[in-house]
């Protein structure tokens, strides 16, 4: 392993360590809260809705989108860790709502060197109705009741705002 790559990261976790204070904690969402939202470095998801570590489950990919694997994470969220609210976030100037699949792939070959065509990438071309369908896909899951709080919302990037699309 390069060890040399990680080490301001591991300087910091010891930092991090010495005054670690979620030791015990159980692993449910405390506020109830499940969010699914885009990998970006911008987002913060947590601050974001006024939360702090133990309160939500939160999921993330490229774009924030309700795939398979989300949905398996909202399943297990909402059966065995407490979750009675999901938010779905997808966000403004994503990557993944911003250039079509040749372009991504076109750009990720260059920097590869080599030929990346035929790697999968969720574009998205109208980003609030993939949101919509998203939050569809939520509501309607035969293991997700009605009694779960689902909504969808575009994060705002430039301003930290969260609009209400679904
Ligand atoms: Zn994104």
């Amino acid at each position: 392993m390069t060890q040399d790559a990680f080490e301001d990261l591991l300087a910091a976790n010891r930092d991090y360590a010495e005054t670690f204070e979620l030791g015990g904690f159980d692993g449910v969402a405390h506020a109830g809260v499940a969010m699914v939202t885009c990998m970006d470095s911008r987002i913060d998801p947590l601050r974001m809705v006024g939360l702090r570590p133990g309160d939500a489950k939160i999921f993330r990919n490229p774009g924030g989108r309700v795939t398979p694997q989300a949905l398996e994470a909202l399943v297990l969220g909402v059966h065995l860790l407490n979750v009675h609210r999901i938010l779905v976030v997808p966000h403004t100037r994503c990557a993944m709502a911003s250039a079509t699949l040749a372009e991504l792939r076109e750009r990720v070959g260059e920097s590869a060197g080599q030929d990346a065509s035929w790697q999968s990438f969720g574009v998205v071309t109208d980003q609030k109705a993939a949101l919509a369908e998203d939050v569809r896909s939520v509501r309607s899951h035969p293991l997700i009741p009605d009694t779960v709080a689902v909504g969808g919302f575009l994060y705002d990037v430039d301003t930290g705002l969260l609009d209400p699309v679904a």
